[in-house]
C-alpha cells in the first residue's frame, strides 16, 4: 500500500469531509485520518440531537461538490423567515426572505445528514483513502514532505497536512500553534422540541440576559433548541424531568409557537470563543474548528468552515495550475490571508452581540431595543444583515458561487 499521498486530512466532521470531496474531485491523491467512525444506522424516526443552520453560500458549496441532493433526499429544512426579539424589552427584528426576492433563507440540516452524505461521496473517489478509526500520535515537516505518525504505528507522508479536526485540534497543539480567546460562561443546550403551533419554517430565537435561546424549524414540523445559558442552569436543566423542563421552556420562550408539548434527549456544550494565532505553517493548514469556534447565536459556525473548505481548496488547486509545491508556506499564506480577516469579523460580530444582549446595564438595554427596531424599519441595513447570514456578502470562493474549481487566485 503507497504511503505517500499529496495531502493529509486529519478529522472527517463536515468541513475536513468537505475539503476531501472538493480535492479527491480534482484527482489530489488523499489520506483521511478519523478518529470516531460514525453510525450512520440512525431509526428512520430519529433526529439528530446536532443541527446545524446551513447559508445559501454553504448550500451552492455542496452543490458544487455533488451531495446537496443526497441531503435534501435524507431530510432538510427551509426557512423563510427570523424573528429576533428581546426578553427584556420591546425591541424586534424581523427578516423576511421575500424582502430578498429570494425564496428562502437557508436550511437547518441535522449533521449527521450533513456528514453521511460526505462520507457516501468520498467512498466513490478513487483518490481518497479513509483510515477510521484511526487517531494521530505524531507530526513532522522537512523541506519536502510532511509526515503524521497513527496510533497503530503506520507513518504517512504528503506535500501537506490539514487540521480539521475541531475545536481541541491534537495536530494544531502538536503543531505548537497557540490559540486566543475565552469561555463565554455559557453552555448550549440542544434538545429536539413539539410545540403545540407551527413554526412557520421561521427560526426563532429570544434574548434573554443568560444567553439567546433559538428555535430553528425541523421538516417534521417539530424545532431544534439551542439554549444558551450559564454552565449552572444548564445543569440544572438537564436535570429536570421532561415536563418540568418543558414548563421552564415555556416560561423563558413564551407562546409564540403555543404550548410545549414533548421534547427528545437533552445535551449541553459548553461555548467558547477560540481563534488559532495562525492559520498556517510550512506544510500545514487549520481550518473549520480547529481554527476558529464562534458563539452559535447567528448558527455560523460551520458555515465559516466550509468557506474555509473552499476557499482552500481554490488556492490549491490554483497552485498546482502554477505547478507550485501546495506545501509551501507562500502559497498557504494566501489562503490565511483570504479567511483569517472574514472569520476574525464575524467572531468580533458575534463577541458583540453576545456582550450586547448579555448586558443588564440600563443604557445598554436601551440601545438594543432602539437598534433592533431601527434596523427592522431601515430595508437597506436589514438586507445588508440578512444577506451577510446567508453568507452571501465578503470574498466568496468559486465553490460558493457556484463556479468550477480551477483558475486562478
Ligand atoms: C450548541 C451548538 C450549536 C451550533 N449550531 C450551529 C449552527 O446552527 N450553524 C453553524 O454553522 N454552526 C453551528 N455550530 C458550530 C458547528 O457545530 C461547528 O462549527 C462544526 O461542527 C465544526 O465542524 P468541524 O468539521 O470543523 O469540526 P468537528 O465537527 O468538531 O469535527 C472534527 C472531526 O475530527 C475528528 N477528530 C477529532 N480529533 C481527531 C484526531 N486526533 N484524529 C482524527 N480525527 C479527529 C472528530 O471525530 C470529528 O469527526 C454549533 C455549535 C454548538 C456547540
Amino acid at each position: 500500500m503507497n504511503k505517500d499521498y499529496d495531502i493529509i486530512i486529519v478529522g472527517a466532521g463536515m468541513v475536513g469531509a468537505t475539503l476531501a470531496c472538493a480535492l479527491g474531485q480534482q484527482g489530489f491523491r488523499i489520506a483521511l485520518i478519523e478518529a470516531i467512525k460514525p453510525d450512520f444506522n440512525w431509526p428512520v424516526d430519529s433526529t439528530d440531537q446536532r443541527v446545524s443552520a446551513i447559508t445559501v453560500a454553504s448550500q451552492k458549496i455542496f452543490e458544487s461538490i455533488g451531495v446537496w441532493e443526497s441531503m435534501t433526499q435524507q431530510r432538510v429544512s427551509p426557512y423563510q423567515e427570523m424573528r429576533v426579539w428581546d426578553a427584556t424589552g420591546q425591541g424586534a427584528i424581523h427578516f423576511d426572505s421575500a424582502d430578498l426576492g429570494v425564496p428562502l433563507l437557508g436550511h437547518i440540516v441535522e449533521n449527521r445528514v450533513t456528514v453521511f452524505a460526505l462520507h457516501q461521496q468520498l467512498e466513490s473517489l478513487k483518490d481518497v483513502r479513509f483510515f477510521m478509526p484511526e487517531t494521530i500520535t505524531g507530526f513532522e515537516v522537512d523541506d519536502d514532505n510532511a509526515q503524521v505518525l497513527l496510533d497503530n504505528g503506520q507513518t504517512l507522508t504528503a506535500k501537506l497536512v490539514v487540521a480539521a479536526d475541531g475545536s481541541r485540534s491534537k495536530l494544531r497543539e502538536l503543531a505548537g500553534i497557540e490559540t486566543t480567546g475565552w469561555s463565554y460562561h455559557q453552555h448550549g443546550l440542544v434538545a429536539q422540541i413539539t410545540t403545540s403551533k407551527s413554526h412557520q419554517e421561521t427560526a426563532w430565537q429570544r434574548f434573554m440576559p443568560d444567553g439567546p435561546l433559538a428555535f430553528l424549524p425541523l421538516s417534521d414540523g417539530s424545532s431544534s433548541i439551542v439554549w444558551s445559558t450559564t454552565p449552572e442552569h444548564a445543569e440544572e436543566l438537564l436535570a429536570l424531568d421532561d415536563v418540568a423542563f418543558l414548563d421552564e421552556l415555556q416560561q423563558t420562550f413564551g407562546d409564540s409557537l403555543g404550548r410545549m408539548l414533548a421534547c427528545g434527549p437533552r445535551a449541553a456544550f459548553p461555548l467558547r470563543m477560540q481563534h488559532a494565532k495562525t492559520y498556517t505553517q510550512p506544510r500545514l493548514a487549520l481550518l473549520g474548528d480547529a481554527a476558529h469556534t464562534v458563539h452559535p447565536l447567528a448558527g455560523q459556525g460551520v458555515n465559516l468552515g466550509l468557506a474555509d473548505a473552499a476557499s482552500l481548496a481554490e488556492v490549491l488547486v490554483s497552485a498546482r495550475q502554477q505547478r507550485q509545491d501546495i506545501g509551501l508556506h507562500k502559497v498557504l499564506r494566501r489562503y490565511e490571508r483570504w479567511r483569517k480577516g472574514e472569520n476574525l469579523a464575524m467572531i468580533a460580530t458575534m463577541d458583540g452581540f453576545k456582550r450586547l444582549f448579555g448586558s443588564t446595564k440600563p443604557a445598554l438595554k436601551w440601545l438594543r431595543n432602539i437598534g433592533l427596531d431601527l434596523t427592522n424599519t431601515t430595508p437597506p441595513l436589514k438586507n445588508l444583515i440578512m444577506r451577510q447570514a446567508m453568507g452571501l456578502e465578503g470574498d466568496l470562493s468559486r465553490l460558493a458561487k457556484g463556479e468550477s474549481l480551477k483558475g486562478e487566485r
